[in-house]
């Protein structure tokens, strides 16, 4: 994929997936050797040729029996998440599930690659409940902060997952260079080529403006944290 915020595509060019052997083999070991017994995938494209990747290691952990959970802190895509995928993850032991929707709004789906849609993000977590899952349990990947990204933007993305039951994480954009955004933010003065890569950093919020300033980003992680509240408390 080509985000247009992230400097995947310019460090690592190719993409590469470990054999399911390997992968299987490794996972066997650290449990039956090591007593190793949580494991996290911190690959957002995890799900990617899924036929002759995660398929089969999913199959495989089941058919070993092994005792394990397993966590996906990145955002998964959510359009390669059918049933049968879903069901897998049950069974396998897949707890810490987090999908990436980045914005309902159709201009940052685009700036996304359109890697999900708002449909594939309905269907996988349809799929999801429907193997097991609790929407509460499942958190939503939202990015805040991009160059020209507006306030109500955000916030109808936040009460739009709320809607759906399922919890909101809140994503600051952090301005990273060969990136479109870098080149967007640079257009609008928020950052320079020379700039001390520190005051890049997320937490100072570099692409705030006058219209979006810095109270508006902790007001919309305070709507993000009440929202998530009030669906933890649903029964
Ligand atoms: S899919 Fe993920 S890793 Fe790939 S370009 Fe987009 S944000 Fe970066």
């Amino acid at each position: 994929m080509h985000c247009d915020y992230c400097a995947t595509p310019f460090l690592h060019p190719n993409f590469i997936q470990r054999s399911p052997e390997d992968v299987i083999a490794e996972i066997v070991h650290l449990n039956t050797r090591m007593n190793v017994l949580e494991f996290a995938f911190y690959d957002d494209a995890l799900f990617t040729n899924k036929k002759h990747h995660i398929i089969p290691i999913l199959k495989s952990i089941i058919k070993h029996k092994i005792q394990a959970t397993f966590h996906t802190p990145n955002g998964l895509f959510a359009r390669d998440i059918d049933l049968n995928l879903a069901q897998l993850m049950k069974e396998s032991g897949f707890k810490t599930i987090r999908l990436s929707l980045e914005s309902i709004i159709p201009e940052l789906q685009k700036a996304s690659t359109n890697k999900v849609s708002t449909h594939h993000f309905e269907c996988a977590l349809d799929n999801l409940e429907s193997a097991g899952f609790q929407r509460k349990d499942i958190e939503t990947y939202l990015i805040m902060g991009l160059p020209g990204q507006k306030y109500p933007d955000i916030e109808i993305t936040l009460r739009y997952v709320f809607e759906l039951g399922a919890l909101s994480r809140l994503a600051a954009y952090t301005s990273i260079p060969h990136t479109a955004s870098w080149d967007m933010a640079k257009m609008a003065g928020s950052v320079w080529d020379e700039m001390d890569p520190l005051l890049t950093n997320n937490t100072l919020y570099p692409c705030a403006t006058a219209d979006f300033p810095v109270e508006k980003f902790t007001k919309l992680r305070q709507l993000s944290n009440q929202l998530n509240a009030n669906v933890k408390s649903e029964t």
